[in-house]
Formats: structure tokens, C-alpha cells, sequence
């Protein structure tokens, strides 16, 4: 089935040249290159239950065999993931620690 769309995908070269540069070039950094705190899951105490993958703004929760991992690339650190747990097995730590 084809889908057609009422409006076009954002064209980015209808945007006015004289904008500020921020405004036009997109940045190439990435969530893990600024962001201050990590989550951190307990392998022991993760039961599967998707409740952080669910509730992740950015959808990085990634599923592993026998727990769910966070993809720290595109992880903010926001700490939804910890507060949503119900077994409490993700730690926030601050990067560099
Ligand atoms: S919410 Fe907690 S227990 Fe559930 S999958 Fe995520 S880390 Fe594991
Ligand atoms: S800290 Fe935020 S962005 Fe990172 S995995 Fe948890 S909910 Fe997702």
C-alpha cells in the first residue's frame, strides 16, 4: 500500500540563509555527549517487566537476554527510568564517576 502525505516532509532548503547558524545546521552531538548523569541497571534485580522501556522519553532502553541495558549514546540521563522501576534496580551516577 502506498501512503501519500497531505503535507511534505520538512524541506530544509526553503530556509531564509540570513538565520543564525544554530538555526539551520543541525548539531552532531549526540545525548551521551553532554549529558551529567547515567543510569545504571542491577542486573540481579531487573525482572524484565519493560516498565522503563516503556516510560523512556527517547526510547533507548535496549532489551539483552536476561535484563534490559540503556543504549548511552542516546541516553539523556533524565533519570525517568530509575523513578518508574518498581524494583528500584536503576541507579542514577554522575558521568565521570
Ligand atoms: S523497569 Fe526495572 S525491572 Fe523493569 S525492565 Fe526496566 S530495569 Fe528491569
Ligand atoms: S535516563 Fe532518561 S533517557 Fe536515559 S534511559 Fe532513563 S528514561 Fe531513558
Amino acid at each position: 500500500m502506498t501512503v501519500t502525505r497531505a503535507v511534505p516532509f520538512f524541506d530544509a532548503s526553503r530556509i531564509p540563509d540570513d538565520l543564525a547558524p544554530i538555526a539551520v545546521r543541525p548539531s552532531p552531538m549526540l545525548p551521551g555527549d553532554w549529558r551529567s548523569m547515567r543510569p545504571v541497571v542491577a542486573r540481579d534485580k531487573c525482572v524484565k517487566c519493560a516498565v522503563c522501556w516503556l516510560y523512556c522519553p527517547v526510547q533507548c532502553i535496549v532489551e539483552r537476554a536476561a535484563w534490559f541495558d540503556v543504549n548511552y549514546a542516546t541516553c539523556k540521563g533524565c533519570g525517568i527510568c530509575a523513578q518508574e522501576c518498581p524494583q528500584r534496580a536503576i541507579s542514577m551516577v554522575p558521568e565521570g564517576a
